[in-house]
């Protein structure tokens, strides 16, 4: 850039305040959709789980992760996804508002970007938008609980919500009526209604809409070129609260 002569202005800078990340810190952006409520209902979204959606938000966080080389690893769920930071990245300094900006805006207009390839001809018919918040967690453990959290929440939520679209799809019942019918139940309640009024084995619902998504860079061999490596973003549907995940990809947590 060209230097410009200071300017009496100029001083307004100093009003600005620094907002580095604390150091050796898991760092996790979460982005969330806004009122994708009606998002959904205004874009005819399959319920209670639209693949093309899902797909989407897969599509748009693989951009991020492709960009973000200290992104080791994302899981996304509904309409949010998460991102995880190497602890010692030195990306922007660690400067939380360019980190969560810069990912939120990468990912939104991703998500436009992309709409087309996933929805056809249903077309957008507004400019969605997310939130985005930057957390800190200081160990192990407590990233691990983190992202154990998220996922537990995706199973509750798709269970509910798997039973609900059963009793109002397939039951016939009003929404206000299944919501009755809901309260209060259990898990084990759910997949019974599941299971002896819909025929439907919860366990055989497809993994991406229990599990949600993760998001793992994986080194490849170059398709084409002789020793050269390649980092593949390879898209998971199991299990990451157990040991297994975190045994399997024993990298994760010495990075
Ligand atoms: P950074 O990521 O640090 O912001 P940058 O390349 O965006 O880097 P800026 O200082 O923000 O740097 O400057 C924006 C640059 O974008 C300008 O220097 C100019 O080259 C280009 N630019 C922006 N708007 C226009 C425009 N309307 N017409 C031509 N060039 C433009
Ligand atoms: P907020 O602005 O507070 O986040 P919200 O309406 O986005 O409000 P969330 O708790 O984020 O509420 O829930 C997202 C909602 O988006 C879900 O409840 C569901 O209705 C809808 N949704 C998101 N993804 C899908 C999908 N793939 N298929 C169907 N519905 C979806
Ligand atoms: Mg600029
Ligand atoms: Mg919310
Ligand atoms: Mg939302
Ligand atoms: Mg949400």
């Amino acid at each position: 850039a060209t230097k410009m002569a200071k300017s009496k202005f100029e001083y307004v800078r100093t009003y600005e305040s620094e907002d580095y990340l604390l150091p050796n810190c898991w760092i996790v952006v979460r982005i969330d959709g806004k009122a994708f409520h009606k998002f959904s209902k205004k874009h005819d979204f399959e319920k209670p789980n639209d693949p093309r959606a899902l797909h989407l938000m897969n599509r748009a966080a693989s951009s991020v992760l492709n960009e973000y080389k200290d992104i080791l690893i994302a899981y996304g769920q509904s309409d949010e996804y998460s991102f995880v930071f190497r602890k010692d990245t030195t990306l922007y300094n660690r400067r939380k508002t360019k980190i969560t900006t810069y990912i939120n805006s990468l990912f939104s207009a991703s998500y436009v970007y992309f709409w087309r390839e996933y929805f056809k001809d249903a077309k957008l018919k507004y400019p969605p938008c997310f939130d985005s918040r930057v957390i800190l967690y200081p160990t192990d453990e407590t990233l691990r609980d983190y992202l154990s959290w998220r996922q537990a929440d995706c199973h509750i939520n798709n269970l509910y919500n798997t039973t609900f679209w059963a009793l109002v799809l397939k039951g016939g019942l009003t929404n206000a009526e299944a919501e009755q019918r809901l309260c209060g139940t259990l898990s084990s309640d759910k997949n019974e209604i599941l299971f002896s009024e819909f025929q439907t084995n919860y366990n055989n619902e497809p993994q991406m809409y229990k599990k949600g998504t993760i998001l793992l860079k994986k080194k490849i061999m170059h398709p084409f070129k002789n020793d050269k490596h390649k980092i593949v973003v390879l898209p998971l549907h199991e299990d990451l609260i157990q040991d297994d995940f975190w045994v399997k990809n024993s990298e994760l947590l010495k990075l």
